[in-house]
């Protein structure tokens, strides 16, 4: 086990990497996906369940516990890892993003931004310092800058104004974040879907220095063809020799393009949202469990797959439960799309491994294209 953070490039091909993240909590195995544990659990499922899918890491989110319980509270209570329960590499966003999209009257200032709880409304603030400081509480492996995401569609003024604040912002997080052996900074690229603003970017990013570089301002309703148009360029403006994070992406068939397209780490909601509301993943693309063509169907959701959704419940089983709102369909539907998701992380690193991926891919596309399995 190392005591410092390391990224190592094992293979490539084409524009895609596998590799591993190292960290004295433990290695990620890249291209990795983060589930994300926004309250302190990933929601309907035990910490080593999430382990067990082949999660090496796990997502926090700043703005929701810094509201509740609070950072303070954490810090005392021993940290994120020890408060929850796990003991691997954990990254935490900076709490900028949820600020814009989640709490009410904000009020954005070179310091920072001032806004009221989603929760009770209470008064706070967060700048680059303060999310420094509550990352820092947590105990994360990897904290991200505290940045400014505009909304799309934009002005290239507005984009380009709000990526110059968050460079300045990123300078503050360096300088607040100082020497941590073990823990990570990474910088976030700004600059919407305009190729020189995410050059301006990368170069800023550069010239402060970050343990890794995250795309930022994607996944935010531009659309699957935008957001590809500039993983086409923008990752290359990164370093080759440090990880890079495209933030809350996304569909299956996202992160296999975001792979192709040089990307080592990524995190979403969707598998485990989209499990609590009937929603299930597979090789052969999306099941709505909620569907009636289910409650007389014996097969499993997936045939090929070694989830215990899969090995031991039926369709029938999981769409009756469903309907009668028992908790177990939250807790197996979102066991089953976080085994599927990191088998096709498994599957992607493999074939960047073997020098197949592009034989993965057409794979890939080809039996989702054949869509679920006939009904009875
Ligand atoms: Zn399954």
């Amino acid at each position: 086990m190392t005591e410092r953070f390391g990224f190592t490039v094992n293979a490539r091909d084409g524009r895609a990497r596998s590799g591993v993240i190292s960290t004295p909590r433990g290695d990620v195995r890249t291209p990795a996906f983060m589930p994300v544990g926004t309250a302190g659990t990933v929601k309907a499922m035990l910490p080593e369940s999430v382990r067990a899918t082949g999660a090496d890491i796990l997502l926090g989110n700043t703005y929701h516990l810094m509201l509740r319980p609070t950072a303070e509270r954490i810090a005392r209570l021993g940290g994120l890892h020890r408060f929850m329960n796990w003991d691997r590499p954990i990254l935490t966003d900076s709490g900028g993003f949820q600020v814009m999209s989640l709490a009410d009257l904000r009020k954005l200032t070179e310091d920072g931004v001032t806004f009221r709880s989603h929760v009770d409304g209470s008064k706070h603030h967060l700048s680059p310092e303060r999310s420094m400081e509550i990352q820092r509480l947590l105990g994360s492996d990897i904290v991200m800058c505290f940045d400014e995401c505009p909304a799309l569609p934009a002005t290239d003024e507005a984009v380009a104004k709000s990526m110059r604040l968050s460079m300045r912002w990123a300078q503050r997080s360096r300088d607040a974040f100082g020497d941590r052996p073990g823990h990570a900074l990474f910088g976030i690229m700004q600059g919407g879907v305009n190729r020189d603003l995410r050059e301006e970017s990368a170069t800023a990013l550069k010239a402060i220095d970050f343990d890794g570089y995250a795309v930022g301002g994607l996944a935010v309703g531009e659309g699957q063809e935008a957001m590809f148009g500039v993983l086409d360029y923008a990752p290359d403006f990164l370093p080759e020799d440090k990880p890079r994070y495209l933030m809350g992406v996304g569909k299956p068939d996202d992160i296999v393009g975001a792979v192709e397209r040089g990307i080592d780490m990524m995190d979403c909601v969707l598998p485990s949202r989209s499990g609590r509301t009937g929603q299930a993943w597979t090789p052969r693309g999306q099941v709505n469990i909620k569907n009636a063509r289910h409650q007389d169907d014996p097969r499993p959701l997936d045939e090929g797959c070694t989830c215990p959704a899969c090995r031991s419940y039926s369709r029938a089983y999981l769409h009756h439960v469903f309907k009668a709102q028992e908790i177990i369909a939250s807790m197996l539907l979102t066991w089953h799309n976080l085994h599927y998701y990191q088998q096709l992380m498994q599957g992607l690193r493999d074939a960047i491994d073997a020098g197949q991926l592009a034989a993965f891919v057409a794979e890939f596309h080809a039996r989702r294209a054949e869509g679920d399995i006939p009904p009875l």
